[in-house]
């Protein structure tokens, strides 16, 4: 055994005994059944783990290394700014330059309505922004029952208690008491997943709508704060609207005074070939949640954009209530901040938004080609590179494999073969959602690494 094999091992089993992972099997861990990789490098799409095996991350870690592994300019802005000016606090109206920068940034981005950015670091906290901002404009308007807020089943928010409480995938509520009382879930937009075998897809969106009707009329419109939705699921399955839902959505929601928080945490900033997926879906917004393809995960940065309608009555609040009572530590944090700034520019200069629609289009119609003929292969499905396919025991049945008994089987195969993709929780789903620099050919590389797992896995 070599010096650097003695080492690794060293690190896995120190790993098991000292560090408490997320989403992972706590006891299997802990014993060494399970054990990810140590992650020690990467370039573009590719990582690399401490032992020196090379993959080409289809997922882009968490769907967030968006501009890719390895970029100095990213790296060597944080370096700059820690040297510089590691930290200084933003309250009391404190500010940083790139602080500054990265907001205007943002803001020339994000729709026209919108009207400032509020910094975090998790996607999470994000939401619970959201979240505390809505139910302070809805205070401050004078109508204080708005508390609840409804997101959808399969939705993923985030896992603290709001935000976990937004999250719509029950392994995230059992045993945890979630979600919070107040917090509804309408039924997740996906025809596949239609009610009845017979429904068409028109037929369907009006019940998804009747629904939705149905559950505000029955809370009573007047007691609901706001509507929360990714503009395409992500963890819940990458599941793209039905055409026409979002319009039908907004419609109710403006039509009850509810507001309209938008989730971009994996869709903001290019991820489906459109800056924003409110862009790209047509949505109308009150808040836009964003985080990951920000900083491109260098460092932890999220946000909270903010429409102009929200902002004019928090203006108005504080001239009669004062300060906001809401903030954390590191809010705008100058390093952050830094990577935030790096990134976006970079985003623009690689022209990554226009190479997520462009190779994003082509890697769907590759895996259309590929598997669409599969006899389990129930749908592929996605927006730019955003893409999934769902796996069924008879698709023409409509008869499902037990939830994550073969996707993560087939994740497995792929990893023996170097390409990294995700099994979708509570399903059989595999998700593809590579860095937004991802080349034609390393598309179709992770396709055909995938037909052969398939093959292995299914036959
Ligand atoms: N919202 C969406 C749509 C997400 O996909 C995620 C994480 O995957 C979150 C929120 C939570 O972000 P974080 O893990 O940074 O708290």
């Amino acid at each position: 055994m070599s010096l650097e094999d003695r080492i690794n091992d060293d690190l896995a089993a120190w790993d098991a005994a000292h560090l408490l992972h997320p989403t992972t099997h706590i006891a299997n861990h802990a014993k060494g059944i399970i054990s990810g990789r140590i992650m020690a490098g990467g370039e573009g799409c590719t990582v690399v783990d401490r032992d020196g095996n090379r993959f080409l991350d289809g997922f882009a870690a968490l769907y967030c290394v968006n501009v890719g592994y390895g970029r100095t300019q990213v790296a060597d802005a944080i370096a700059k700014q820690a040297h510089e000016l590691a930290f200084f606090h933003s309250f009391a109206g404190n500010s940083n330059e790139p602080a500054i920068r990265l907001a205007m940034m943002v803001m020339d981005r994000a729709p026209a309505h919108m009207s400032r950015v509020f910094f975090g670091l998790s996607g999470s906290d994000a939401n619970e922004t959201n979240v505390k901002l809505a139910w302070h404009y809805h205070i401050l308007r004078g109508e204080p029952a708005r508390r609840k807020i409804i997101s959808r089943w399969r939705a993923y928010h985030g896992s603290g208690i709001v935000s976990g409480s937004m999250t719509g995938l029950p392994g995230y509520h059992t045993r945890m008491g979630l979600p919070l009382p107040g917090f509804l879930h309408a039924a997740t937009p996906h025809y596949l997943r239609r009610p009845d075998d017979a429904m068409d897809e028109a037929a369907y969106l009006d019940r998804l709508i009747t629904d939705l009707e149905r559950l505000i009329e029955t809370e009573g419109p007047e007691t609901i704060a706001a509507f929360a939705g990714e503009p395409v699921m992500g963890t819940g399955g990458i599941i793209p609207p039905p055409p026409g839902y979002w319009a039908r959505v907004q419609e109710v929601l403006d039509r009850h005074g509810i507001l309209l928080i938008a989730d971009e945490v994996v869709t903001g900033f290019g991820r489906t070939g459109s800056m924003f997926g409110s862009d790209h879906f047509g949505l109308r917004p009150d808040f836009i949640t964003i985080a990951k393809g920000l900083t491109s995960a260098y460092v932890p940065l999220s946000g909270s954009i903010i429409s102009k309608r929200v902002m004019d009555v928090l203006l108005a609040g504080s001239e009669e209530h004062g300060v906001l009572a809401h903030g954390f530590t590191y809010s705008a944090h100058p390093v952050s901040a830094a990577a935030g700034v790096a990134t976006l520019d970079l985003i623009d200069r690689m022209e990554l938004v226009a190479n997520a629609g462009t190779v994003g289009g082509k890697f769907k119609a590759a895996l259309q080609e590929a598997l669409g003929k599969h006899k389990n292969v129930a749908e592929i499905r996605g927006e730019g590179l955003m893409l999934a396919v769902e796996f069924m025991a008879d698709p023409v049945r409509r008869e499902w494999f037990a939830p994550m008994t073969v996707a993560p089987k087939i994740a497995a195969a792929m990893q023996a073969r170097g390409v990294i993709a995700r099994p979708l929780p509570e399903g059989n789903i595999i998700g593809f959602a590579p860095p937004l620099c991802m080349t034609e050919a390393e598309a179709f590389r992770c396709v055909a690494v995938l037909a052969d797992a398939v093959a292995e896995v299914l036959g």
